[in-house]
């Protein structure tokens, strides 16, 4: 099994509902985003160029970045948690990229701060 990482960043505000009374008050983060694919074949030694993952993650942060993310479609019915975005961003790139590739989502690590991070692995 081969796992290609890139990394992102996106800044954005959000609320978080009936967590903590700091986190319900409006503040924002500069996100930092670990994204993982994985797959056991290559081609041509490789399992993916970096720069197709890149440029279709980069779409999906593009529409998150300098938002307030609470009035997002996407979290309509969810706290825009770091646990949310990153499974938001896993499942918003599988739906992007379908399901029968040679490579598949394998994490989203989600870093709200430089010592808080919440990570999504899909269960397949
Ligand atoms: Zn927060």
């Amino acid at each position: 099994m081969y796992e290609l990482k890139v990394l992102t960043r996106f800044a954005a505000a959000h609320q978080l509902k009936m967590v903590t009374e700091k986190c319900e008050n409006l503040h924002g983060h500069n996100w930092k985003v670990e994204f993982c694919v994985a797959g056991k074949e290559l081609t041509s030694g490789v399992l993916v160029d970096f720069g197709i993952v890149k440029k279709q993650l980069n779409e999906i942060i593009d529409s998150l970045d300098h938002r307030y993310l609470n009035e997002l479609p996407a979290f309509s019915d969810a706290n825009p948690s770091s646990e949310q975005i990153a499974k938001y961003i896993a499942e918003e790139f599988e739906r992007r990229n379908g399901s029968d590739g040679a490579y598949r989502v394998s994490r989203v690590a989600v870093w709200e701060s430089d010592d808080a991070c919440a990570t999504y692995i899909p269960q397949r």
